[in-house]
């Protein structure tokens, strides 16, 4: 087991470690945010006839030479053509067939002139403007051919995706699989919310907090519960959580006298990969697998409740993207300007909770309150977390660094753009 490694060495054997989950089909309606795992062919054309893209009349468009509000051209109307329908009917010279948006085109057809510069009476129409060749009509196969192949694996499926694949008939598809996520909190002093906080009791938020995260990202968590300081009962309850794809516990990693959490998972079989990564907040995470493959990909975060989301942010989210068959990994970094000065001692990458502001293309990072790692409410301030490097002791006001942006509700904006 490796110790006292950097975040980028850590996340590589995190990432090394797993492997894509494999495929599973489910009802294209509740494929929002999966990843396709099968190459997409498009199983019928789109449009499958030329049709119309107005309410109007089809017509040949010759026709209509010369026509004007004063000097209309005067049409047959020989048939009806509604969306859903089609018509047969050849139209001659000095015929027209009414047709609604959607409708195909009847043979003969070479233009539709719009409802709007028409007059329609009994059996007849008054065309008064002049058309012109294939005017107002969608060809078949403008958006799509038989046979194309439209979509590779690996796209992550968004709205469009959802209605495209509707249109060419897949009402199901093959996706990655949703990582199950088995979450524990281990500690006697842990109590849930609405439990007795007297005596030195701590709410147990870790599990809201991760939870949340995993279904932020589309996981699915699992809560086990809180395991007391004793062994016994943390191995009883990190056995329950052997049969997810991951295991998350919060607590009890550490050099305490009752951090059990590593010689229990040990015992279970459970290969630690590494212990101690060299930053702040959250050294004593672990990463651990079954080297079998027949056990979940485990981690074991600091119990802090900071420290615990920040872990999850560098080494488990990026796991669970992986699962799920994203490509990339990671947060969207943004350079940012440093709107004050910060320091610290070299070693250790610290994590800075920044609140962010923007000035037209240009975005200034300021400290989002207390850094302590048990301060859960600069979290909730907090829209990034700017990377202070390991080596470095200073960064001044004007600096530029790097953001990982946690809330894309930043980018959001008070204007509509039009
Ligand atoms: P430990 O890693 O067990 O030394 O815990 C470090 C700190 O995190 C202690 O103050 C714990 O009370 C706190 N803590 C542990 N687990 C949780 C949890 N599930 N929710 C909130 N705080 C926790
Ligand atoms: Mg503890």
């Amino acid at each position: 087991m490796r110790s006292g490694i950097s975040v980028s060495e850590g996340q590589s054997i995190v990432l090394d470690a797993t492997p894509p989950l494999g495929s599973e089909t489910v009802a294209t309606r509740d494929a929002l945010g999966r990843v396709l795992t099968e190459t997409i062919c498009a199983e019928r054309t789109l449009p499958p006839a030329d049709n119309s893209a107005m309410d109007g009349f089809a017509l040949r468009y010759r026709d209509t030479e010369g026509a004007s509000a004063e000097t209309p051209v005067r049409l047959r109307v020989v048939s009806h053509v509604p969306a859903g329908a089609t018509s047969e009917r050849e139209i001659g010279s000095g015929e027209a067939a009414r047709i609604l948006t959607g409708a195909p085109i009847p043979p003969g057809a070479d233009c539709v002139i719009r409802q709007e510069d028409t007059e329609a009476a009994d059996e007849s129409v008054e065309i008064r403007v002049e058309g012109s060749e294939h005017q107002n009509i969608r060809p078949a196969g403008e958006d799509v051919r038989a046979g194309e192949k439209v979509l590779a694996p690996g796209t992550r499926l968004e709205p469009p995706h959802l209605g495209f694949l509707a249109s060419i008939g897949r009402s199901f598809v093959a996706v990655h699989q949703r990582p199950r996520v088995a979450i524990l909190s281990g500690g006697d002093e842990l109590v849930e919310p609405d439990g007795d906080p007297r005596g030195g009791r701590i709410v147990s938020s870790n599990s809201y907090s991760l939870a949340a995260q995993c279904r932020a990202l589309g996981a699915e968590p699992v809560y086990l519960g809180i395991a007391r300081d004793d062994p016994a009962d943390l191995e009883r309850c990190l056995r329950s959580g052997l049969r997810a794809d991951v295991l998350v516990s919060s607590a009890g990693v550490s050099v305490g006298d009752h951090d059990y959490v590593r010689p229990v998972l040990e015992k279970l079989g459970c290969r630690l990969e590494f212990w101690g990564v060299e930053m702040k907040p959250g050294y004593p995470i672990a990463f651990g697998r079954f080297p079998a493959g027949d056990g979940p990909l485990v981690f074991g975060l600091p119990g802090n409740p900071v420290s615990a989301m920040v872990t999850f942010e560098q080494f488990v989210r990026p796991a669970l993207r992986k699962l799920m068959g994203h490509a990339s990994y990671f947060r969207p970094l943004l350079e940012v300007t440093l709107g004050e000065p910060m320091f610290k001692k070299a070693g250790r990458l610290h994590f800075v909770r920044v609140r962010l502001q923007r000035h037209g293309t240009q975005v200034t990072a300021h400290t989002a309150g207390n850094q302590s790692s048990g301060a859960l409410r600069s979290m909730v301030e907090a829209q990034g977390l700017l990377v202070f490097p390991a080596e470095a002791t200073e960064l001044r006001e004007g600096d530029r660094a790097t953001v990982q942006l946690l809330d894309e509700g930043f980018l959001q904006s008070e204007e509509s753009g039009v």
